[in-house]
């Protein structure tokens, strides 16, 4: 029996695990992947807005991050596979067998980047479809290029790569781009980019590597074929919360329901970062509700 479960190890979890072990509770965190560090690991340009903590990608913000977890007393399995979560008699089985028990348990699953399911999505991955504009800038340079997405991310990777491509196609589905005023002003310099409003993506193509797109526009019958090297994919992020949808309370996006103390409806369940922040997800608001979930159930825990 622990007297605290952390299922997920970002940012908001690795904070709450430090936070269980100062205050004395013996914990055990359960990551689902071989490192910890969660979105950081995504990020490949640099971060300036957490207080004390400058670095120039998320790698390297992690290593510092990360440095006080070296010297602290919980317990850190990854790797881990869960099969099903009983919330309210806070038991937790693994795909391995190993069935496990708390007094409570926090959920900081994050969000991952949410997908087409078009054809050619899948198997282009790594062959065409990058993983950032910012990190294979490199490897897009000289190519035509399209990036899928109306938001901020979307439009910032369109206009980076814009510097080293010969032409950046930028398709969305609204009618206008959802992304800051200050990145949609600069597309209009840009004239390598072209914006399709109103269309969408149907088709990945290609042999070995990604060869060409299928752009379907609202008004039209009958999608057409556009020859590109590369493909950036920025539809934005959904909750990974398909463990506990039946027992949750979530809100219409999927993200959980938390108080002002991070306590979803589940008694001594509690919900952190960017899964229970669909508005504001930051590496500060997850570690500030990592450490506010576990003072609260130091302070219950002990009367
Ligand atoms: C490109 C990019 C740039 C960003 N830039 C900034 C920035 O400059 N400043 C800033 O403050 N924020 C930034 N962010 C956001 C920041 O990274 C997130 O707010 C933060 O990582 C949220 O932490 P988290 O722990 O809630 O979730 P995550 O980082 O998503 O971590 C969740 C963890 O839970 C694990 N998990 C999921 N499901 C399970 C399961 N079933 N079992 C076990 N483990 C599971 C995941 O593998 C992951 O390790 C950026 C994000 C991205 C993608």
């Amino acid at each position: 029996m622990h007297d605290v479960i952390i299922i997920g190890a970002g940012p908001a979890g690795l904070s709450a695990a430090l936070w269980c072990d100062e205050l004395g509770l013996d914990t055990l965190v359960l990551e689902q992947k071989t490192q910890t560090g969660g979105q950081l690991h995504s990020i490949y340009g640099a971060i300036e807005n957490y207080p004390g903590l400058r670095a120039n990608n998320g790698h390297e913000f992690f290593e510092r991050f990360a440095e006080p977890a070296s010297e602290a007393d919980y317990d850190l399995w990854t790797g881990v596979e869960i099969e099903t979560v009983d919330l309210k008699a806070k038991r937790i089985a693994l795909k391995s067998g190993e069935e496990l028990q708390a007094i409570s348990i926090i959920v900081g699953t994050g969000v991952r980047r949410r997908e087409l399911g078009i054809p050619g999505e899948k198997e282009f991955a790594g062959r065409g479809i990058v993983e950032s504009a910012s990190r294979d800038r490199h490897s897009l340079a000289g190519k035509d290029v399209c990036v899928i997405g109306g938001g901020d991310a979307a439009v910032e990777n369109a206009l980076l790569l814009a510097d080293n491509c010969p032409t950046v196609t930028l398709v969305h589905r609204r009618k206008k781009l959802k992304a800051r005023p200050t990145f949609v002003g600069q597309l209009q310099n840009q004239h390598c980019i072209t914006v399709f409003s109103e269309s969408a993506v149907t088709r990945i193509l290609g042999n070995e590597e990604v060869e060409a797109i299928e752009i379907l526009r609202k008004d039209a019958l009958k999608p057409f074929q556009m020859a590109v090297r590369g493909v950036v994919i920025r539809i934005g992020v959904e909750p990974n919360t398909e463990l506990f949808r039946e027992q949750l309370q979530l809100d219409n996006q999927g993200y959980i329901n938390v108080t002002g103390q991070q306590e979803t409806n589940v008694a001594n369940v509690f919900a952190i970062g960017d899964v229970s922040n669909p508005l504001a997800p930051t590496i500060s608001g997850a570690t500030g509700a990592g450490a506010t979930a576990a003072k609260v159930i130091a302070s219950r825990l002990m009367g």
